[in-house]
């Protein structure tokens, strides 16, 4: 079944594929220019759904990721929902804590809830009369002649649909960016690093946080790592990033604990001694790609942006405001050139590519330089490109 045609009105049809945070906020972007827009995501609506599952529970908003929010006027929106993050608060093996400031005084980045921040980007994109949200449409191909694409139906059936333009916003595998490798001249290189991420709580005690928290609080311990960030329930929700192999050597309750008493010895009564054996046993530990391609585009047909064209390690915070950054550049693109995609697309490319990779390459070197060196030397560095 086709279910709409493109150029049917004066607008055309713009295909945004992946509701996700760069995807939502892109329709926004489309639909303010007037076109006809079409969000396809595979998830049910999140903003109905009992368990939303992504990728971290909260994220680092940073400049980057405001000023595309501000462009759609969702800024304050999402900042009054945010927690600022003045510094990072370092936690040594003895349990001393010290600041190390973002910036200048007064700088700071924001704690924001990932499902919160979606959800919101998803409720404005359906503001718009131009927009459709098309949740349970699940890509599986798509013709970078016709702009024909077909989607899986939780059902079992397949839906096809035509667009003017198919921006594939689908995450870092993206079905978008499949048909990409079939095209000559596409380079390609995707590179999953040996550390792996885990999720643990702190919850919050009597009511308050158990740490202070304004800060974006950091364990630095060579190989492994474990950062804390605040949420406003008053709970902090960590990260243990380690090598896999470590994750695995972890096989019960007991070796948890040891493990932790070893290396972050005072975030055992934060976590709590029984919700540590429990947590840590959960889920298993999520693994982290690096995706690096170009060009971001086919024709005057398709766009890469977000994860689906460059998916970053997060050691430098900047995946998700990177993307969002995607969605500003290409909008002041589509100005410059009087929103012809012929011509807009290559040069988004030329302008956004050099970017985007510089950005992939400081994300690996801040995890390389993390797991290579000592901590006061890593943590020099980290001052100085001024970000995690
Ligand atoms: P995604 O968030 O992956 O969304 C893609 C969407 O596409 C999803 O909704 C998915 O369901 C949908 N989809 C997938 N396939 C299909 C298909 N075939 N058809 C239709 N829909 C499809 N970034 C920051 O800026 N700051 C941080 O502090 C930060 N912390 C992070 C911590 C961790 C542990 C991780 C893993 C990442 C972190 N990031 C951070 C990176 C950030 O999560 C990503 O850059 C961001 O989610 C990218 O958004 P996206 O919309 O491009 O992709």
């Amino acid at each position: 079944m086709e279910e709409s045609a493109a150029s049917q009105g004066e607008k055309k049809v713009v295909a945004v594929v992946g509701g996700g945070l760069v995807g939502a906020l892109n329709a926004c972007f489309f639909a303010k220019r007037g076109f006809q827009v079409e969000v396809f995501e595979t998830r049910e609506d999140i903003r109905k759904a009992k368990v939303v599952r992504g990728r971290s529970i909260n994220l680092a908003l940073s400049h980057r990721g405001r000023q595309a929010l501000k462009h759609v006027g969702m800024e304050q929106k999402i900042v009054s929902k945010g927690i600022p993050m003045h510094a990072r608060m370092i936690h040594s093996l003895s349990g001393k804590q010290s600041p190390i400031p973002y910036g200048r005084k007064g700088q700071y980045i924001l704690s924001v809830d990932r499902a919160n921040l979606n959800k919101e980007l998803l409720t404005e994109a359906d503001t718009y009369p131009n927009t459709k949200l098309n949740f349970d449409h699940k890509l599986q191909n798509w013709s970078a002649e016709t702009g024909l694409m077909t989607f899986g139906r939780p059902d079992g059936s397949q839906t096809e649909v035509q667009a003017d333009l198919i921006v594939g916003c689908d995450g870092a595998f993206s079905a978008v960016r499949k048909q990409f490798l079939r095209h000559s001249r596409f380079n390609y290189s995707q590179t999953y690093i040996p550390h792996g991420y885990m999720e643990l709580t702190i919850p919050a005690q009597n009511g308050e946080f158990a740490m202070k928290p304004n800060y974006l609080h950091i364990w630095p311990r060579n190989t492994f790592m474990m950062i804390a960030l605040p949420n406003l329930d008053k709970t902090f929700t960590c990260t243990l990033f380690m090598p896999f192999e470590e994750f695995e050597k972890i096989t019960t309750g007991d070796e948890v604990i040891e493990f932790f008493q070893k290396y972050f010895p005072d975030a055992i009564p934060l976590i709590g001694a029984d919700a540590l054996k429990r947590d840590y046993f959960r889920l298993p530990a999520q693994a982290m790609v690096s995706v690096k391609c170009s060009p971001y585009h086919i024709g005057d047909k398709c766009v890469l942006m977000g994860d689906a064209a460059h998916a970053v390690v997060p050691f430098y915070g900047q995946g998700m405001n990177a993307g969002f950054e995607d969605c500003i550049v290409f909008d002041e693109i589509m100005n410059q050139f009087n929103e012809d995609f012929s011509a807009v697309l290559p040069e988004y490319t030329r302008v956004r590519v050099p970017d985007d990779h510089a950005i992939a390459d400081l994300a690996m070197y801040n995890y390389v330089e993390m797991r290579a060196h000592v901590n006061s030397k890593w943590f020099i560095f980290r001052k100085r490109v001024d970000n995690l």
